[in-house]
């Protein structure tokens, strides 16, 4: 008996609560303008507008996960170290990286995947990460995105 009546003063709180909820938001957006966005908000929206096209940064993504990741194996003398460019850790044997064919520059291949989701260029160079598109044409197609 007392759980039941328990039950339905909570059961009839939360309706008030959502009813009195509803009717200020109501009441606040009746007439009045929309509110203006917050800074936060509008950064994003002007973030979004500098981003390059889906289209293209999707291309680059789709190209940097099809790149060849092989385990990182060290090469030359013992005080040489490959740092990647993207996370500016060491690159150390036997960690999955992946090579730009353009260029030859070599990160890890998470690393290269997820910046190629958002710059479809080599860190490092600049150098397409897509291969085959464009040709003679990659140093043109690169510009737009220093230019903002
Ligand atoms: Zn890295
Ligand atoms: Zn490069």
């Amino acid at each position: 008996m007392n759980g039941t009546a328990e039950l339905w003063v909570i059961f009839i709180g939360t309706m008030l609560f959502t009813a009195v909820l509803l009717a200020t938001k109501r009441s606040c957006g009746c007439g009045d303008p929309p509110p203006p966005l917050s800074p936060e908000e509008s950064q994003r929206a002007a973030l979004a507008a500098l981003e390059p096209p889906v289209a293209k940064v999707a291309a680059a993504a789709a190209a940097a996960a099809a790149l060849p990741r092989f385990p990182y194996a060290h090469q030359g003398r013992a005080s040489e170290t490959v740092v990647c460019a993207i996370c500016l850790e060491a690159l150390r044997d036997g960690e999955a990286c992946s090579e730009v064919p353009a260029c030859r520059h070599v990160f890890h291949g998470d690393c290269v995947a997820a910046w190629a989701r958002s710059k479809g260029s080599c860190p490092l160079c600049r150098a397409k990460i897509a291969p085959g598109s464009g040709g003679g044409g990659a140093a043109a197609a690169v510009a737009p995105d220093d230019m903002v």
